[in-house]
């Protein structure tokens, strides 16, 4: 079914592909289509907060390394939004979603960052035991895999996907993949409750690039270290409401999801290569680590460095821009803006290290080669290699 602006629509003929593979790897019930995956997670979120019991707010844990999108869309839903630490590999643990697990907790977010794929069997073995509901999103590690063979997307109540634009497929719209009728049902009955949704572009548009501009702001003076997280996160839930438009979409109906879902495999294979390139490359520096979780997971949605040296985060990414290559450090530990006493120091370190670099169809190999040489060239700037904190 689609959310389209009045309500649920029947599937349309050219995303029914897309729709069935997404049912196979996730061993699915039924499939709801919206403009943005934001959207789906919104509707989700309203299904988990009848859980909640009691007068206390309910709570969702989500990762504290991720786009600010769960976070937001939680508190439109009224949930409160708790931050788990992560790993070296940048992804949420049993362990670190243990620790911020209250009586109000009726969900958890698991994102498989970057292709970093969450071996899921202990976590949702727990959520079963706790009465608590488990939502994946594989948008970064789409058609990937567990360790044990099995596709991403299959271990959680409900498995979340954007296609939307940067994503690893690009053409538009969001899914989400439900397990089981009962499931399905609720979510109906939750989408007729929210009524109209508006499609004004240019809204949209305009909104969406103050909040990317503001989060840039913000991240830039919390670089500083000696800006106070709690002010940021003060000033930021003030105005954050005036965000939320941004985040209730109709599905775009003229896009062919079919014909994407068909070249995933292509994307995947080109993703890869390049990726190998990049770790092949670089490997050998002593100033940063690489991220290979793409290697068991076989997707990789960007290859990431770590560098040792956080100092040198972005005078280290300019100079590689300055030289013609795509680089981004736009992951902030997102407890900082929504709640700073969830403190996450693993996802502080990590957001201060990350370097990203591209392996989608608008770059090949050559460009990667070139790349690596800019990475190389400029590792002297790190050379001052202090301990990571
Ligand atoms: C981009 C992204 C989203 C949000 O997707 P939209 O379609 O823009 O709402 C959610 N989860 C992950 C992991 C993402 O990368």
């Amino acid at each position: 079914m689609i959310i389209s602006q009045n309500g649920l629509k029947p599937t349309p003929d050219t995303f029914i592909v897309a729709e069935n593979g997404l049912l196979e790897q996730c061993g699915g019930h039924g499939v709801f289509w919206a403009g943005r995956a934001a959207t789906l997670l919104y509707a989700s979120y309203l299904l988990a907060k009848q859980k909640q019991s009691g007068e206390a707010p309910a709570e969702v844990i989500v990762p504290a390394v991720m786009c600010a999108t769960a976070a937001n869309t939680a508190l439109m839903a009224g949930l409160t939004p708790r931050f788990a630490d992560i790993n070296s590999d940048g992804v949420i643990t049993l362990e670190t979603i243990r620790a911020r697990k209250t009586p109000q907790t009726v969900a958890v977010v698991v994102i498989h960052l970057l292709g970093n794929v969450v071996e899921l069997d202990e976590i949702a073995a727990w959520c079963r035991e706790q009465d608590i509901m488990l939502i994946e999103d594989p948008t970064q590690a789409v058609g990937g895999h567990y360790k044990n063979g099995n596709h991403v997307g299959s271990m959680g109540d409900l498995a979340l996907y954007s296609f939307n634009r940067t994503k690893i497929l690009d053409v538009g719209n969001g899914a989400l993949v439900t397990k089981s009728v009962d499931i399905t049902e609720q979510l109906c009955a939750i989408i007729d409750s929210i009524g109209a949704l508006s499609c004004d572009q240019r809204l949209h548009q305009r909104l969406s690039l103050s909040y990317r501009n503001l989060h840039h702001a913000f991240v830039d003076l919390l670089r500083l270290n000696s800006t106070d997280p709690q002010l940021i996160s003060d000033t930021f839930m003030r105005i954050r409401h005036l965000y939320m438009p941004l985040y209730l979409r109709p599905t775009v109906e003229d896009v062919d999801l079919n014909s994407a879902w068909t070249n995933l495999d292509d994307r995947l294979a080109h993703r890869l290569h390049l990726a190998q390139l990049y770790a092949d490359a670089l490997h050998t520096s002593p100033y940063w680590t690489l991220l290979t979780g793409f290697e068991n997971s076989g997707v990789c949605w960007r290859f990431s460095l770590l560098l040792h040296n956080s100092e040198q985060q972005v005078a280290f990414s300019e100079a590689v821009r300055q030289d013609g290559f795509h680089v981004s450090n736009l992951y902030w530990a997102v407890n900082d803006f929504f709640y700073p006493s969830d403190q996450c120091p693993q996802a502080a370190s990590f957001a201060r290290r990350i370097v990203n670099l591209w392996v989608d169809h608008s770059v090949d190999s050559a460009y990667v080669r070139a790349c690596c040489e800019s990475l190389l060239k400029h590792q002297i700037l790190l050379q001052d290699a202090r301990e990571p904190s």
